[in-house]
């Protein structure tokens, strides 16, 4: 999964765009980019391994002049790390400086790049992004407008994303609407961004959600809808980046991302009660849904668990330290609180299930008398092959194991996942949503899984 933010008309915008990826930062922290385009359209562009804060300081940004921009920042996932693989892509082609940024997961990538790469295209990295600006480059439309618009048509899957060409930029999302893009306003310019935290940190002030199947130019204010994209038979927005993905400040695919969760978990507190006598979050991804959890249930919520911020992504595991070592490191139970209470621990997801069994021994060691454990979600059962970063089915545990046995396994008096239908009358008003995570009905043509090709590292 990945983050990203453009600027357009907007003095420093590659600025604006590096305080947009602070916000964003939630949405991945493998690398990040920002490009800009200078009064002449030439693109600059500087990408670091790692956070924003690891490299993109005030000397980079003053390398980096033009009120157009465009900020990235990605996911670790599976085969395709560094730099190489790191955006915004820039590259020069006939219409002059082209940058282009991507969030989602292509499914006909593969295909796509082997036609590509048949034809005599030269390929730097794996990312599936990289076969856009290739499709651009080569259509012959004759205009920017409508060699974007005939370069997305060729494309399966889940794609937001954000283009320049000389200082225009470009914002568009694929048919179903997979994943979020909206627009603000900023001083007489436009932002665009993922999440709408994004806008807020930078002071710009929400225009609109890009829709799905929108390819949109803007020219400081001048925004213009081009064409649309080819309709999709439906639309399906991700039901994860509301359980887990975005920040609950967020407003994504026109839903308060805190509304929903508490949503979630207030229907969760219906469909599984529990006697108990205190409710606590998994932090921070399950706060607001434990908050719904605790205004239907009456239980007091507490702060049960305590995580540590400052954990790098790679620190020495000391051997001797045990098996949960990884659990322990980012959470500690509160003893004051859980010591011979019956506590329900409410959580966003259950994926791997490796977490919540490591955070379980924990509580039993604080001194819980019974511990209930509450997903706000439906079993995880089917990879994601659109963006969210999911293991393998065989990994899920959702997949291997019936409810009663993952209870057991997870060592846990009771365990209640929010159920399918529960989840989608939530959002009832807002959907229909991709829910293939979890029922397994992929809305969009998984083009390479069919052809045998593996999925191309995604974004
Ligand atoms: P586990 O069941 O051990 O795989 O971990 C589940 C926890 O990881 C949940 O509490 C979520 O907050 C979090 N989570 C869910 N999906 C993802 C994801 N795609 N990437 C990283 N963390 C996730």
């Amino acid at each position: 999964m990945c983050g990203i933010v453009g600027a357009s008309g907007v003095h420093g915008a590659a600025r604006i765009a590096s305080l947009g990826l602070y916000a964003l930062q939630h949405r991945g922290q493998e690398a990040a980019g920002i490009s800009a385009v200078d009064d002449n359209g030439v693109a600059r562009v500087q990408k670091v391994t790692g956070q924003i804060a690891d490299g993109i300081d005030d000397e980079v940004l003053r390398g980096l002049p033009g009120d157009t921009a465009l900020g990235h920042t990605r996911y670790s996932t599976a085969g395709g790390g560094g730099l190489v693989n790191a955006q915004p892509i820039v590259v020069r082609y006939h219409q002059g400086d082209m940058a282009l940024v991507h969030n989602g997961n292509i499914t006909n990538a593969r295909t796509l790049r082997a036609e590509l790469v048949e034809e005599g295209a030269i390929f730097q990295g794996t990312i599936d992004s990289e076969v856009i600006v290739h499709l651009i480059a080569r259509s012959r439309a004759g205009n920017p407008d409508e060699e974007i618009r005939e370069a997305l048509s060729r494309l399966e899957g889940a794609f937001s994303v954000l283009i320049t060409i000389g200082d225009t930029m470009y914002a568009a999302r694929d048919a179903r609407g997979f994943r979020p893009l909206v627009l603000g306003r900023l001083n007489g310019g436009m932002v665009a961004a993922s999440e709408t935290c994004a806008l807020d940190l930078v002071g710009a002030r929400f225009h609109c959600e890009v829709p799905p199947g929108a390819v949109i130019r803007i020219r400081g204010t001048e925004v213009t809808e081009l064409e649309p994209l080819p309709p999709a038979p439906r639309q399906a927005p991700c039901i994860f980046e509301l359980i887990y993905f975005a920040r609950p400040d967020s407003n994504v695919f026109g839903k308060s991302v805190d509304r929903a969760r508490r949503a979630f978990g207030r229907q969760l507190a219906r469909e599984h009660p529990a006697d108990a006598d205190c409710v606590f979050s998994v932090p921070d991804s399950s706060n607001s849904a434990a908050l719904g959890f605790a205004e239907e249930s009456g239980i007091p919520l507490e702060l049960g668990l305590i995580r540590n911020h400052y954990v790098g992504r790679t620190f020495i595991h000391p051997e001797q330290i045990g098996r949960d070592f990884k659990v322990r490191v980012k959470y500690n139970p509160v003893r004051e609180v859980i010591e011979g209470k019956r506590v329900i621990v409410v959580d966003d997801s259950l994926v791997r299930g490796t977490t919540s069994k490591g955070l379980i021994s924990l509580i039993r060691d604080a001194g819980a008398r019974e511990v209930h454990f509450r997903v706000a979600s439906p079993p995880v059962t089917n990879p994601c092959f659109y963006g969210i970063d999911m293991p393998t089915k065989q990994e899920l545990i959702g997949a291997r194991m019936a409810v009663g046995d993952i209870a057991r396994h997870l060592n846990v008096d009771s365990l209640g996942y929010l159920s399918l239908e529960g989840m989608h009358q939530v959002v009832s008003e807002q959907g229909p949503f991709c829910d293939a995570c979890f029922s397994g009905d992929y809305t969009a043509p998984l083009v390479d899984l069919g052809s045998g090709l593996a999925a191309a590292s995604t974004c």
